[in-house]
């Protein structure tokens, strides 16, 4: 069995607050929101990182902005605009080793560091 978080999140077998869930992929609340509005975007295949991915995740990858987007626009974000994330590996402050778009709104970051 899976030890990843994610994984875990992705297939119920642990709690969120989730604000979208297809085949895919699943957005939920980040525990610990680094703005008002914080959701992370999963993919339920488990890739560690950009690095893990290729070719034939390219619709995937394609789906997971999209989803960000729809995810913006519910949560009436979008308008006023929010900033993309993804960090891959160690030296970019990777925490869980299951890719994810981190999507951040509901103030002004434009000085936010990326
Ligand atoms: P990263 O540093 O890009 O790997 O980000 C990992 C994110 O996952 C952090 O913002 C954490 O607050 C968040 N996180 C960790 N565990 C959970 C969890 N169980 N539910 C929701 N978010 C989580
Ligand atoms: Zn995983």
């Amino acid at each position: 069995m899976s030890k990843c978080i994610f994984c875990k999140i992705a297939n119920g077998q642990m709690p969120a607050h989730i604000r979208y869930e297809d085949d895919e992929v699943v957005a939920f609340d980040d525990i610990n929101p680094k703005a008002p509005f914080h959701v992370l975007i999963v993919p339920k295949k488990h890739l560690k990182n950009l690095n893990d991915t290729a070719k034939i995740d390219q619709d995937l990858l394609g789906h997971l902005l999209l989803i960000a987007q729809k995810v913006a626009e519910e949560a009436k974000i979008a308008d006023n605009g929010y900033k993309i994330v993804i960090n891959n590996g160690k030296e970019s402050g990777q925490l869980v080793d299951h890719l994810h778009l981190h999507l951040l709104g509901g103030k002004l970051l434009a000085r936010m560091a990326v």
